[in-house]
């Protein structure tokens, strides 16, 4: 069970969340941190820091700290944990002084990847950091009976990593981390617009037109939208139409490479255990799991059911509170 000062955290690199006893999920935010480059202070974090993105003037900027799953600038990271945690402890009324913490890696990430995290999560002032699997925070937070001898899969698509695992009897049976997910889409659509009406288009509206009109890769009813970006021959803002099955062609191969790493793990899970993957499914957790018409097509390809998790974008972070009732299970860092 947990302590008032015991607390889950999804250190996500497109969000991040908390979770705590009484509250559950308390608090959900971009991973984003806007700094003023001349004095290094930190302006704004979460949900302000990412209106800011693209936005700002020359001495604002509103950086993601993290990338790939991993953190890429240790020190804003921190300075990034720090505010977000002093701002959950406020609104769940748990102890920021020392708290005991549980955090996700991926299960792709390097010891020093990991180690950076625990490091990072401490001296935001974390007392003890227990770290988890992420795929398996993911199974956790999505119900799944983890500790059963039955196959769970799980595939987490983020933004920054798409996390694909075999779980069974608490452990990690496969797993496959591909940097491809939810920021490369983005970056696919932004290629796209700029090959085909050079246009350049920000980060903000390459994942708005993935929301709006982005499609797996299945046969649909075909959506427009206008969006407006800068023309890079002349310099004006300009409006483009875009219909979604352009954008389905521009984020075809990085849906496939998903679709690989799927399969590859499939392939590596144990004989006894397959035949649980054909009555249980996989289950879809991440805001990956929320492109239209993902699951259908998954299910299609793999020809096993696929079935969405009860609330995707926040199966890690419950799924890293209810880890603290196992954290003698875990492995403790912290010193
Ligand atoms: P992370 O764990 O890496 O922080 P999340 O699980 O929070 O990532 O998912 C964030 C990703 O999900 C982003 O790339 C975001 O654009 C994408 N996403 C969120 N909602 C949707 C949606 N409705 N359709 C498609 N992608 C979505
Ligand atoms: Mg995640």
């Amino acid at each position: 069970m947990l302590s008032q000062s015991e607390i889950g955290i999804d250190l996500g690199t497109a969000n991040t969340l908390v979770y705590s006893k009484n509250k559950g999920v308390a608090l959900n935010e971009p991973s984003v941190v806007a700094i003023d480059t001349e004095t290094k202070k930190v302006l704004a974090v979460g949900k302000d820091a990412k209106e800011m993105i693209g936005k700002t003037p020359g001495k604002i900027v509103a950086i993601r700290p993290l990338k790939d799953g991993v953190i890429a600038d240790f020190d804003v990271t921190t300075d990034m944990l720090l505010q977000i945690m002093k701002k959950a402890s406020k609104k769940a009324g748990f102890t920021i002084r020392k708290p005991n913490v549980v955090v996700c890696t991926p299960s792709g990430a390097t010891s020093v990847e990991r180690r950076a995290i625990i490091d990072a999560v401490r001296n935001a002032g974390a007392k003890k950091v227990h770290v988890i699997e992420e795929p398996v925070a993911a199974a956790i937070g999505a119900g799944l009976p983890v500790d059963e001898p039955v196959a769970n899969v799980v595939v987490d698509i983020g933004g920054g990593t798409t996390e694909v695992a075999i779980i069974s009897y608490g452990g990690i049976v496969a797993a496959h981390s591909i940097r491809v997910a939810g920021d490369r889409l983005d970056e696919d659509i932004i290629q796209y617009v700029r090959k085909e009406y050079n246009v350049l288009i920000g980060e903000r509206t390459a994942e708005r037109i993935k929301m709006e009109i982005g499609y797996a890769l299945l046969d649909h009813e075909r959506i427009d939208i206008e969006i407006r970006g800068r023309d890079l021959v002349t310099g004006l803002p300009k409006t483009v139409n875009l219909h979604s099955y352009e954008i389905q062609e521009a984020i075809k191969e990085s849906l496939l490479h998903i679709l690989e790493a799927i399969r590859a793990t499939l392939e590596e899970c144990p004989a006894e255990l397959s035949g649980d993957i054909v009555d249980r499914g996989v289950i879809l957790s991440g805001g990956g799991a929320l492109l239209n018409g993902i699951q259908d097509w998954l299910s299609e390809e793999i020809v096993v059911p696929v079935h969405l998790a009860p609330n995707p974008l926040e199966s890690v972070a419950i799924g890293t509170g209810k880890a603290l009732a196992y954290i003698d299970r875990l492995p403790l860092l912290a010193r």
